[in-house]
């Protein structure tokens, strides 16, 4: 990338948070993925909105990064900017409603869900717990739409503040949201989420951590945590499990190099140690197809790509 670039941004949020050449594998949960060309890490929506406008108004491909857990990124890399949200303020503030059992909850985009999750149970508030073991920000989990053990994000989200394509903030609420399974408005627009306000329930402390412990022990149990991965790597189909589906059609451990259908949970795929972003995702392409000729139902990737012709 030209220098002349990488010098202009440097300017618009200081040198040290400015990187080049950064290897993509430090930032995603797959450890997997090639250099970026450049990397930014705002630290607060000032430098964010700066960068943003910058690389928006020269045509200057870039991507937005929350926690990198829900990615699959090319091996070789991005050419381009990747704006990293991991530094941006994390805060969590609870304030009263109108309702007495009621607790309104706003989390910034710095926040992890695990974070939130844990804060919310230690001040007896409900509605968080289904996401205590789901590794992503508040950011890209209002992307995803993350869910888990009967719960989403859509049922606790009141409204969410994002940067539009203008660089203006605006409020989205539940509905301008539009959730769906595992999915979102955000992902058709260009928005980017800056903090997400939940309305969380006055409960009991001790049983909310009771029920985080358990629903923890659940996933220990039942996923491959001891291995890199990006969490459930297909959406799941109307009717079926993906999981189900890939081990019926004889694909538990199946491998290329060191990505591997895992053999806890076949809808999990892991990186053993050394698998290419390319091992994982002709993986991907493997299964899809097999599990295609076997049962008749077309998986899709649940995990966002980057890099890929799709
Ligand atoms: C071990 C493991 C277990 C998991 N379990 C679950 C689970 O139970 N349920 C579940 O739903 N998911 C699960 N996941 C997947 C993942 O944690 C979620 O999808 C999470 O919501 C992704 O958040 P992230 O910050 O890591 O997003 P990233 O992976 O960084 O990004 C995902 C998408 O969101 C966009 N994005 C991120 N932040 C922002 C932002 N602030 N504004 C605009 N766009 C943004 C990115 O551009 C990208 O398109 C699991 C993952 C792992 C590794």
């Amino acid at each position: 990338m030209d220098k002349n670039i990488i010098g202009q941004i440097k300017k618009l949020c200081g040198g040290e948070k400015v990187f080049e050449k950064v290897k993509l594998s430090d930032y995603t949960s797959f450890r997997t993925g090639g250099p970026a060309d450049c990397l930014v890490r705002p630290s607060d929506i000032d430098e964010l909105k700066a960068v943003i406008g910058f690389v928006r108004e020269n045509k200057i491909p870039y991507y937005v990064l929350g926690n990198g857990t829900n990615m699959l990124v090319s091996d070789d890399g991005f050419k381009g900017v990747i704006i990293a949200l991991k530094d941006l303020n994390g805060e969590i503030v609870f304030k009263d409603t109108d309702e007495s059992d009621k607790i309104r909850v706003i989390a910034y985009a710095g926040c992890t869900l695990a974070r939130l999750s844990s804060e919310a149970a230690s001040k007896g508030l409900q509605g968080t717990e289904f996401a205590s073991g789901i590794p992503g920000s508040i950011g890209g989990a209002v992307v995803m739409n993350a869910g888990a053990y009967g719960g989403e994000i859509k049922d606790i989200l009141e409204y969410a503040d994002v940067l539009d394509e203008d660089g203006n903030v605006v409020r989205l609420s539940n509905a301008d949201l539009k959730f769906g399974y595992r999915s979102s408005i955000i992902q058709q627009k260009n928005y980017i989420v800056l903090s997400v306000s939940f309305i969380l329930k006055r409960g009991n402390e001790k049983t909310i951590k009771a029920e985080i412990k358990e629903l923890n022990e659940r996933r220990r149990e039942k996923q491959p945590l001891e291995f890199p991965s990006a969490g459930s790597t297909f959406k799941r189909p109307e009717g079926y499990f993906a999981g189900k589906l890939i081990e019926d059609s004889g694909l538990k451990g199946y491998r290329i190099g060191d990505a591997q259908v895992s053999e806890k949970h076949c809808g999990f795929v892991i990186n053993r140690g050394k698998a290419t972003s390319s091992d994982i995702y002709s993986l991907i392409g493997d299964v899809i197809a097999t599990v295609y000729e076997k049962t008749g139902v077309q998986l899709e990737p649940e995990i966002k790509l980057l890099g890929f012709d799709e």
